[in-house]
């Protein structure tokens, strides 16, 4: 097998085990993952950057599934509500979660955005929350802080960039 055939591989299984991940989580909540969600989720999944909802509808397009936008916005709003994907703000992009496999615990996530390859991560920031909670409070205001958002440099490119 090729580099590339081999990356193609991994890439397909990365999808795979997100989708049978997804199809847990959906379940444990109750809410169809319908053939359409699913669709959108493996389009969103198959890349470690953030993709934006026409981006998301180009895709499906070129491969025969041709949709509405709203429809994409809705299969969109199902998967951010069973929480297997999130929205990055600053690029109005949408990304699977990178804690599928983390057993649902409740404490909120930091999103780390790569600015050269776009890649997002995802980290446990619920110390962070806390700290930003306690603060606001204590300046008498209620907080209502859904994400936190790091921009910077991921390790593949901090090495690419040493070479
Ligand atoms: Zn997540
Ligand atoms: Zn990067």
């Amino acid at each position: 097998m090729t580099a590339n055939a081999n990356e193609e591989q991994r890439a397909k299984d990365r999808v795979k085990t997100s989708v049978d991940q997804a199809t847990v989580i959906f379940a444990e909540k109750n809410i169809r993952f319908t053939e359409l969600r699913k669709k959108v989720f493996e389009e969103i999944a198959s890349t470690t950057a953030s993709v934006g909802a026409y981006e998301v509808l180009d895709r499906l397009a070129q491969k025969g599934t041709r949709l509405a936008p709203i429809s994409v916005y809705r299969a969109l709003d199902a998967l951010l509500e069973a929480g297997v994907v999130h929205r990055l703000e600053s690029k109005n992009a949408y990304f699977a979660c990178r804690r599928l496999h983390v057993p649902r615990t409740g404490r909120r996530p930091m999103f780390l955005s790569c600015e050269h390859c776009g890649t997002v991560l995802e980290t446990d920031g619920e110390d962070i929350f806390s700290s930003i909670d306690a603060a606001s409070r204590a300046a008498k205001f209620e907080p209502r802080v859904r994400f936190v958002e790091v921009t910077g440099t991921c390790q593949e490119c901090a090495a690419r960039r040493k070479v």
